[in-house]
């Protein structure tokens, strides 16, 4: 696992936990979290932790869960066992899952592991296709709901494009860390707004990669 976060509202419906895995071999060009790609980083968690940190999350209010990474079905037992502990003692809670993969890439296993899901973003990050969609980081990635719950909580997202992206902005001992899907040209204005009020961003998780070389 790379991280966790409560409260996060920058992702989904209302408050939620945030669970972001360790791991993508997917490598998309302009990706904002290239942290999380080395499956050998991050800390390793059992299920039964995360399960532990959701009823936590849920006794504080927590109205959904969002896994995102790194790529979760990378990952795929585990996700599917700490999703059906999710849905197995669940209210109202929506679960959202975001996924480098497009659906027909989805093997058994991809789809045993987000059998819980009520609500899918998929697709790879593609810099070349800028969206002002919700909670979707490029024009192509697509919202796919699978539940009635999910109904319920996203239809009126779908094609929702608000004024400005939702972000938040968590800082810890490790640094500033942003949660969110940003518009494109967003993080190179953070840091120019930044950099303004005297504050260089020395090291930033969207350019670990040397420049110029593309995944
Ligand atoms: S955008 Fe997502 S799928 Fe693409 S490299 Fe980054 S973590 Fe992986």
């Amino acid at each position: 696992m790379s991280r966790t976060h409560f409260p996060v509202t920058a992702l989904g419906p209302g408050t939620r936990l945030g669970v972001w895995v360790q791991g993508c071999s997917l490598a998309c060009k302009g990706c904002m979290s290239q942290d999380t790609w080395d499956p050998d980083g991050g800390v390793a968690v059992e299920v039964g932790d995360l399960v532990a940190l959701w009823r936590e999350a849920v006794a504080r209010g927590a109205e959904g869960l969002t896994v995102s990474g790194g790529e979760p079905l990378q990952q795929a037992g585990a996700l599917r066992e700490f999703l059906a502990a999710v849905h197995a003692e669940r209210d109202d809670q929506d679960v959202l899952v975001y996924t480098g993969y497009d659906e027909p890439e989805f093997d058994d296993n991809r789809r045993n592991a987000v059998e819980f899901a009520d609500v899918l973003v998929t697709g790879r990050f593609d810099i070349r296709r800028p969206t002002a969609l919700i909670w979707r980081g490029s024009a192509n990635q697509r919202m796919v709901v699978r539940t009635e719950l999910g109904r319920r909580k996203y239809a009126r997202f779908l094609d929702h494009e608000p004024e400005r992206a939702p972000l938040q902005v968590r800082a810890d001992e490790s640094g500033i860390w942003l949660i969110g899907t940003p518009r494109q040209g967003g993080l190179a204005g953070l840091e120019r707004g930044l950099r303004a009020s005297g504050l260089p961003v020395e090291s930033a998780s969207w350019r670990l990669r040397p420049p110029g070389q593309s995944g």
